[in-house]
């Protein structure tokens, strides 16, 4: 197949939280479409189920998909020839919508309580039946709805099925075809006026000119039911497309629980957005020939929905850390400074904070900390130099390996090394390193004996950059003081 040219495609998020990497995977690949086919890209908000919203979200996930260089055409923050792109500012829309179906026979009130619909659902299930709404041989009309009202029942729009088969085209997974009798009257618009996913979701499509719907897998079982609204209105039936799952290594539906899921949370753990896009492509797509590695513009000429698999999809974490560390590598400190201070922006509780990092600083701290796998352990090699002096505590596996072990050799170490350290002027990495080295030389002892002691008194741990840079970083003054704190505070 071939994406329609010029596409119109859309992203149509429930403000619920931050963006999902499912989301963000069909986001990207209605990006995608668009680019490639000079088309369209827009983002609506779907917040017509109020008891799901969430405030905020609608910024988060716009930040969340700027963040990944995925910015829309049309939609949401930027308006458009057919907004408002907020669905509870449609309502009026979506009123007119309803009415032509309810004025042509193709939809009729109902007044059902939960307990009388649990009641026939229950009967259904004793029956070993799926259940079907039963629809009444009239429908009822402006007076009944009154009374209905009246009586204090909910009064909900169903949407008459056409009693006809509706077969899905879909892109990705073939033919679906659903049998008449499995297609019930759902409710389109709920006892509180709103309108359903259904038919806001189908009724904007419509309005919008999309022309190509990709989404979940999770959504394909209830495009009949768009289809069928769509004859009734009307409306043309867009391409679609539905995406195959994602699922953790495991073979479980990707959660929570075995780490980020989040777009957001990626950015908190000190990933780069341009490996996370790329990486997310590869849920389900791949352009083929072991390629990999791709900027977004590559993926612009490269992706095709042919390639998408039908197969669920795996989310590797390892391999994702893999992508970032060489990433990293080829990145230039230029970009890399910049990103370190998003992540630092992002995450305002760390030791390392931006406002004590300039520029100068930051590319320092990325040079000496070269061969990280993300900014995140930047922070985990690096975070003691922010700490302040007293809060230095020495982890006790470290004491005990470092500098107890042989008689508190590396305390004896520390002690002979201070009046060393102090006569070191200037004090750089290099003037210290060197002392250092003639130090293990004079002593016949590897230069680990010499840093490691040295290393856990000022930064508590046994990891940090390479020796002179910590120290150089840290300053002789606070060096000198935490040597000589570690050495006070000996037990
Ligand atoms: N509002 C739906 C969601 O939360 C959108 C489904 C669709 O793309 O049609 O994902």
């Amino acid at each position: 197949m071939s994406s329609p040219s010029p596409a119109r495609v859309r992203f149509a998020p429930s403000p619920t939280g931050h963006l999902h990497i499912g989301g963000a995977r069909t986001a990207l690949f209605n990006w995608l479409i668009a680019r490639q086919t000079g088309g369209t890209f827009i983002l609506r908000i779907e917040d017509t189920d109020t008891a799901r919203n969430v405030e905020g979200a609608d910024q988060k996930i716009m930040e969340d998909l700027r963040w990944l260089g995925l910015q829309w055409d049309e939609g949401v923050g930027v308006g458009g020839p057919n907004g408002p792109y907020y669905q509870s500012q449609r309502l009026d829309y979506y009123r007119s919508v309803l009415k032509r179906l309810l004025d042509s026979g193709n939809a009729y009130h109902a007044f059902d309580t939960a307990e009388e619909l649990e009641a026939m659902r229950a009967e259904a299930e004793a029956q070993k039946k799926a259940f079907m709404y039963p629809r009444p041989a009239t429908f009822p009309d402006e007076n009944d709805v009154r009374k209905a009202r009246q009586a204090g029942r909910p009064v909900v729009v169903r949407f008459k099925a056409a009693g006809q088969d509706v077969t899905v085209r879909d892109e990705v997974m073939g033919d679906v075809t659903i049998s008449a009798s499995e297609l019930d009257d759902f409710i389109i618009c709920k006892a509180d006026g709103m309108p359903t996913y259904h038919l806001a979701n189908v009724a904007d499509d419509a309005a919008m000119g999309v022309t190509f719907v990709l989404r979940g897998q999770e959504f394909l079982s209830q495009t009949p039911r768009h289809i069928a609204l769509q004859r009734a209105l009307g409306f043309a039936t867009p391409q679609y497309a539905h995406l195959p799952l994602i699922m953790d290594m495991q073979g479980r539906k990707l959660s929570k629980r075995d780490g980020a899921v989040e777009v957001f949370a990626f950015r908190q753990a000190g990933y780069l957005p341009e490996v996370l896009v790329n990486f997310i492509a590869l849920l389900g797509w791949s352009p083929g020939q072991d390629r990999e590695k791709m900027t977004l513009q590559e993926m612009v000429e490269l992706f095709s929905v042919d390639r998408i698999g039908r197969t669920n999809a795996r989310f590797d974490r390892d391999k994702l850390i893999a992508f970032n560390t060489d990433a990293v590598a080829s990145t230039g400190e230029e970009r890399l400074a910049a990103t370190l201070d998003d992540y630092l922006t992002v995450n305002p509780d760390l030791r390392i904070s931006r406002a004590k990092l300039d520029e100068a600083a930051r590319r320092y701290l990325l040079r000496i900390n070269r061969g990280f796998r993300t900014f995140a352990d930047i922070e985990y090699k690096c975070g003691f130099i922010y700490e302040a002096d007293e809060n230095i505590a020495c982890d006790p596996d470290a004491v005990k390996k470092v500098l107890a072990k042989g008689e508190n050799a590396g305390y004896q170490m520390l002690e002979s090394l201070v009046p060393r350290l102090e006569s070191v002027d200037p004090w750089t990495a290099e003037n210290v390193e060197s002392l250092l080295k003639q130090i293990g030389e004079e002593r016949s002892v590897n230069m680990g004996k010499v840093a490691q002691p040295i290393r856990v008194a000022v930064s508590g741990s046994t990891v940090s950059p390479p020796i002179g840079e910590t120290l150089a970083m840290l300053g002789k003054e606070k060096s000198l003081k935490r040597i000589r704190q570690c050495l006070a505070r000996r037990a």
